[in-house]
Formats: structure tokens, C-alpha cells, sequence
């Protein structure tokens, strides 16, 4: 693979990123995007915009965003090179010196030739599927690489991935980090593959130093080991993704480490979107310290933060929605995505006050604008309900392990009230406890009050959450007769 990675990544000033990310946006629109995307060419004749006048990042905002439901034709977005404006550009002739003419041949089917794909997970609306190619796949091993140094791993780490196998971004950025980090890694294929005593038995043969997994099957994996009384002494790292870490979870991850014999275990969480072709990571903050946010590679990636409304870029340390545009991908490429996900504390450019890196953060609880909208509901018994903020809630309560919540109409009736129901699975509470809990939460923030609250265990609960058989967990469920 031709393609070099940057040491400046977590070392340079704000003004350096800038400087190098100008340059690589140029490269990239000019050379790239604009002559060979078939979606973005329209666009750049629609919008009458000269590609070589995007020569900063200052100058991305006059772009257009791109948004999910733009995604329809995935193929448009792919890079596909017409032979005879490869052969008349620059950098073609500059790597026929290099290469040779064989040589230049393999790379550009390295860098162009698309051999790899992961796709949304679909749950309500088609699934998405993107493309890479070597150089992707060399991105991906190189971002799945920070994610290993920024855990901390040594060079004897062992890992154990237990993402389930699917053509999704989680599990090949767990697959990649491996491999991309020269680690020993074993992937289970989560609980579908081998069960969850498949799992436990797997580990306690291996004794990993760290494990990639979803949260909610992590905690059932730990769970299961304590009752069974396994000792993992050498695990050190839980890196978690796919979905959110309430506070209270990781708690009780680090109670079953303790469990199983585990006493400094750091707890780190990752963002990622099948989009973006990469994942972020948190760096390993110690036990009560706060995380400092995800870190941003400014050499693969620009991440933007705008007002969801005006699509406005906010201020720094300003909530907004993230926007994203890739430095150096190929295969499907696109260009100020719009997430759908809301940062709560915005974008912070100084030093982390944990690692001293330089790079971008993301600080704060990241929610799913798309959410809402997929459930299309705004008003709940006559209340403007802001469904993000409700899921915060309900993490964040103490005592409260799992929920789903559920809406219904009174009598199954299309005309009746709105009923709000939460399942629960307690967590070192008492039911009452955490009943109390919850009405009192969503009182003083939403004025709503839940009609019931039916508790359940932990393997009711995943099976109504679809752990192991859906890629995310349903915790939000309409049953309202339309
Ligand atoms: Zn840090």
C-alpha cells in the first residue's frame, strides 16, 4: 500500500491541522471527488462551484451537505476513475516516474479498485452499503490502530472481539484494529455464533487483556463468568461500541471485573458510523474522572459542528449536529455528511487533559437526532417530548440496568390516549426503589408520567431488547395501532 500515515495527527497545533487538512481537501476534491464522483460532479455543475476554489476548510461550508436520505443511489457516490483524466493528471505521470508503468498500475488499483464493503444496519429503512478499497482497508487498520494506542495496548495484548459477524463497521473496525496494531485477536462472532457459554469458556482459555464488545452483551458475558465463578486476573481493557455507555454501566462492568479477579480495568467507549469508515475512541480515563471525548484524526477526516436548524457551524465547545468529510478515503466517498447525531458538548481543539494529545474532541453525550424521526413522534400525551433527551434519562437513572419503552394506545384504540410503558431490569435496587426513581426523573425533566412499569430479568429483557439476534438494541418501541 502507497499510502503513508502522518505522525502529526495528536501533535499539531490548531493552525498545523488547518494548514494540513487545507491541503488534503484540495487534493482530494480536485483530483478525486470532483472528476470522478458521479454525484458530487452534478453537484459542483448544480451549484455553479469551481472545485479548485475549495482550498481551505474555511471554504467547505459553501458546499451543500450531503444527508441520509441523498444516499439513495449509493453507486453515485462511488470514486470511479475514467481512464483517459486518470492518465492526463499530474499525479498520475509523478507515480509513472516512481512506480514504473507496472508498478503505477497496482497503485491505483490499490487506492481505487473497491474490494471490500459494510453496510447499514437497516433496521427501519434500507440498508446503506459503502465501499472501500486497499486504501480504506489501510485506513481503517490504521484508525483500528490509534484505537489500540490510545487503549494503551502493549505489544502482548490479546484481544478478544466479541462484535457479532456482520457486514458492519463494528466488527471489521474491531477485526482491523488487530490486525492493523500487529495484536492477537480472536473474534467469536458474539453471542450468535458460539452462545454465551461459548464465549466465557473461549475467554478463560485465552485470558485476554481486553475485550470489544457491545455493552449490553459485555455486561451479560461478565455476568455470566462471575456467576460462574471464572477468574480473568489479566483483563485490563473494555472497549465498547455500537451503542451508548450510561455511567451506571460501566459501574457494574467494573463490579464484575472486580468479580473476576479483574481490579484495574479502564473502561473505554468508540463512535463510528458506517459512513465514516472508521471509528473513534475515547482515551482510558481512570475510574470516577470524566472522559475527555472522542479523539479526531485530523489527517483522515474534517468533522464539522453545525446547528441542526440553520446548518450554521457553531462555535467550539457548542452543542450541534456532527457533520463529516473524508481527508483520503476512495471507494464511496461522502462530503459534509450530516449524522443525525447531536454532540453535547461540541468540537474542543486544546490539549487532553488526560493524554496531552493535540488532536479535535468531540466532548459530551452524542444522541441520535434520526431516532425521532424514524418514530415520527413529537407529541406524547399533549406533551412535546424530546425523545433523545428522555433516553439520556433513562440511562442515567440509578438502579436502572436495561428498558425498553414502549408506546401504546388506550384499548389498542387509533383515537385513545397515548400510554407510556417501561420495562426495567433493576440493578442493585429494589423495585419499588426504582420505580420511585424513575417517575421522580422523568417528572422534573418531561412533566410525563410513565402509565406502568413492569420489571423483568436480564434474559427477558434481552430477549425483548433482541441482544444477539438485532444489530442494535430496540429500546424504543411504538405499538400504537396507526
Ligand atoms: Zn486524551
Amino acid at each position: 500500500m502507497n499510502l503513508k500515515f502522518k505522525n502529526w495527527w495528536d501533535k499539531a497545533s490548531p493552525e498545523e491541522v488547518e494548514r494540513h487538512q487545507s491541503k488534503l481537501l484540495q487534493k482530494l476534491i480536485t483530483t478525486r471527488v470532483a472528476p470522478f464522483s458521479k454525484y458530487y460532479r452534478e453537484m459542483f455543475e448544480r451549484e455553479g462551484i469551481d472545485p479548485a476554489s475549495i482550498q481551505s476548510t474555511d471554504d467547505l461550508v459553501r458546499l451543500p451537505f450531503t444527508f441520509k436520505r441523498d444516499l439513495g443511489e449509493t453507486k453515485d457516490f462511488v470514486i470511479v476513475p475514467e481512464k483517459e483524466v486518470l492518465q492526463r493528471q499530474s499525479g498520475t505521470f509523478l507515480k509513472m516516474l516512481r512506480h514504473g508503468p507496472r508498478g503505477v498500475k497496482k497503485v491505483l488499483e490499490d487506492e481505487l479498485r473497491p474490494i471490500f464493503m459494510t453496510s447499514t444496519t437497516g433496521r427501519s429503512s434500507a440498508p446503506v452499503p459503502f465501499l472501500y478499497t486497499q486504501q480504506d482497508i489501510a485506513i481503517l487498520e490504521e484508525s483500528g490502530r490509534r484505537l489500540m494506542e490510545m487503549c494503551g495496548a502493549t505489544p502482548d495484548f490479546k484481544i478478544v472481539n466479541a462484535f457479532p459477524f456482520a457486514p458492519h463497521l463494528a466488527f471489521w473496525q474491531a477485526h482491523y484494529a488487530g490486525t492493523g496494531d500487529n495484536k492477537f485477536t480472536l473474534s467469536t462472532g458474539g453471542g450468535k455464533v458460539m452462545g454465551t457459554s461459548g464465549n466465557v469458556e473461549v475467554i478463560a482459555k485465552i485470558q485476554p487483556d481486553a475485550i470489544i464488545a457491545m455493552p449490553t452483551f459485555l455486561y451479560h458475558l461478565l455476568q455470566k463468568a462471575a456467576e460462574g465463578k471464572q477468574r480473568w486476573p489479566n483483563l485490563k481493557r473494555l472497549v465498547l461500541g455500537g451503542e451508548k455507555v450510561p455511567e451506571g454501566m460501566r459501574r457494574k462492568l467494573r463490579t464484575f471485573c472486580a468479580e473476576l479477579g479483574a481490579d484495574k480495568v479502564d473502561i473505554l467507549s468508540t463512535y463510528a458510523f458506517t459512513e465514516a469508515k472508521m471509528a473513534w475512541a475515547e482515551c482510558a480515563a481512570a475510574e470516577g474522572e470524566e472522559s475527555a471525548g472522542f479523539h479526531l484524526y485530523p489527517d483522515l477526516s474534517i468533522i464539522e459542528v453545525v446547528d441542526p436548524n440553520t446548518g450554521e457551524r457553531v462555535p467550539d465547545g457548542h452543542p450541534g449536529e456532527i457533520v463529516y468529510t473524508p481527508l483520503q478515503s476512495r471507494g464511496s466517498i461522502v462530503l459534509r455528511y450530516r449524522t443525525g447525531d447531536l454532540i453535547e458538548g461540541g468540537i474542543v481543539r486544546d490539549l487532553c487533559p488526560i493524554c496531552g494529545r493535540t488532536c479535535p474532541r468531540l466532548v459530551g453525550k452524542i444522541s441520535r437526532v434520526s431516532d425521532i424521526h424514524r418514530l415520527n413522534i413529537g407529541k406524547l400525551k399533549g406533551t412535546l417530548v424530546d425523545f433523545n433527551q428522555l433516553e439520556n434519562l433513562l440511562d442515567d437513572t440509578e438502579g436502572l440496568g436495561a428498558w425498553q419503552l414502549e408506546l401504546r394506545k388506550e384499548n389498542d384504540d387509533p383515537l385513545d390516549l397515548d400510554e407510556i410503558i417501561i420495562h426495567a431490569v433493576p440493578m442493585d435496587c429494589k423495585q419499588a426503589t426504582l420505580a420511585e426513581n424513575i417517575r421522580q426523573k422523568l417528572k422534573n425533566a418531561t412533566e410525563l408520567s410513565p402509565n406502568d412499569i413492569r420489571f423483568y430479568d436480564w434474559k427477558t429483557m434481552r430477549k425483548m431488547q433482541g441482544v444477539g439476534k438485532e444489530l442494535k438494541e430496540k429500546k424504543v418501541i411504538d405499538n400504537r395501532p396507526k
